[in-house]
């Protein structure tokens, strides 16, 4: 067996220690005789297993007793359209679009009321973060909502933007538990797991209690209630067993790890490892203004389209998989979420060297 370096954007890759430990509790989990995707949601050691797994988010987040975690289905793209049922009362959201995720959260409120675009980085490709210091948030609109990391092009909010006193909504997906969060600041942080904590299955949605309401729009849909969801303890149906399992796993190696103090040290490390070499590469370089780097995805190109090809594919060959950009912006992207280890982006950009040395005068 031999285990290549994934740079994927999602799903992606997961600590080698967690796969392995999933593997050795394949057929029996904990002596129950069964593995956790045959047994019942109902069960005293699934119970066991989702109970623990929100423990640990807590602690990792050190998330205030105010605020609900909820273990839901339907990924991020369902909080597209939760977001606004739940959160609407006077049909009013400020969406600020830095990429295609927050574009299309930003549509699908549309379907419920009036959702405001009142910042945008779209000029430029998404290739920053727009100045959000001042907004013309709308008196009426019942949140302001943003896309943290933008996994596409690359961009972090490194400063979370004034809302003027309105609750702030944030898809953290790329970013969720990369570093430490001051959960206060916001009203709901929600995240689809697959980037950088789990499985595709799973969205964790942390929701401060005020925020839920049984006075939804009247067209939401049950499943989507976050009232009916946080009664019932993420159990209103059957959730993603298997995926809650597994982020489970992931919390206890962060914790292992030293928590996200040490992840974000980490995460900041192996980011400048690339960010240092694309800076002085007279070949590669990034695509996103220095100061909105995201220390997750990291998207780059030559200038020329079939260079970036035939990077793409050597790349491959050499065991640096899935480092194709995404087909709006071009050229490459790596990802580089709590799992890759410092060594993989040490060898890519041993690789990327070569590459730049082998066609020096392209
Ligand atoms: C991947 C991604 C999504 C889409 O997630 P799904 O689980 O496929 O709905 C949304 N937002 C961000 C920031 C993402 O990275």
């Amino acid at each position: 067996m031999s285990r290549v370096y994934n740079f994927s954007a999602g799903p992606a890759v997961l600590p080698e220690e967690v796969l392995k430990e999933a593997a050795a509790e394949m057929l029996d989990y904990n002596g129950t005789g069964m593995s956790v995707m045959e047994m019942s949601h109902r069960s005293k050691a699934f119970e066991e297993i989702i109970q623990t797994a929100e423990q640990d988010i807590r602690d990792l987040l050190k998330i205030p007793d105010n605020y609900k975690v909820l273990f839901l289905q339907g990924g991020a793209h369902q909080q597209f359209a939760a977001v606004p049922l739940n959160l609407f009362k006077n049909r009013v959201g400020d969406y600020i679009i830095t990429g295609q995720w927050a574009k299309k959260a930003w549509k699908e409120a549309k379907l419920y009321g009036t959702a405001n675009a009142i910042a945008s980085s779209e000029d430029k490709t998404f290739s920053y973060i727009p100045d959000c210091s001042d907004l013309p948030v709308d008196e009426n609109a019942d949140y302001v909502y943003i896309c943290e990391n933008n996994t596409i092009y690359g961009t972090k909010f490194h400063t979370l933007p004034n809302t003027k006193g309105k609750t702030l909504v944030s898809d953290v997906s790329s970013c969720f538990l990369s570093e430490p969060m001051d959960v206060s600041k916001y009203g709901v942080i929600y995240g689809g797991v697959q980037k950088n904590i789990g499985p595709a299955g799973v969205v964790i949605v942390i929701i401060r209690e005020d925020l839920i309401r049984e006075d939804v729009l009247p067209e939401t849909p049950t499943i989507m209630r976050y009232d009916v969801q946080a009664k019932a303890g993420s159990l209103y149906n059957t959730p993603p067993c298997y995926g809650i399992y597994i982020c489970g796993k992931v919390f206890k190696w962060l914790k292992k790890q030293g928590g996200l103090e040490a992840m974000k040290e980490r995460n900041e490390r192996k980011a400048k490892i690339l960010y240092d070499y694309l800076d002085e590469s007279k070949l590669f370089h990034g695509t996103v203004r220095k100061e909105d780097r995201s220390i997750m995805n990291v998207p780059f190109v030559t200038g020329d389209k079939e260079l970036d090809t035939l990077f793409v594919k050597e790349a491959e060959a050499a065991g640096f998989v899935n480092l194709k950009g995404h087909r709006t912006v071009g050229g490459m992207r790596a990802s580089i979420y709590n799992a890759m280890p410092e060594e993989g982006v040490v060898k890519l950009v041993e690789f990327m060297k070569k590459f730049e040395a082998e066609h020096a005068d392209a």
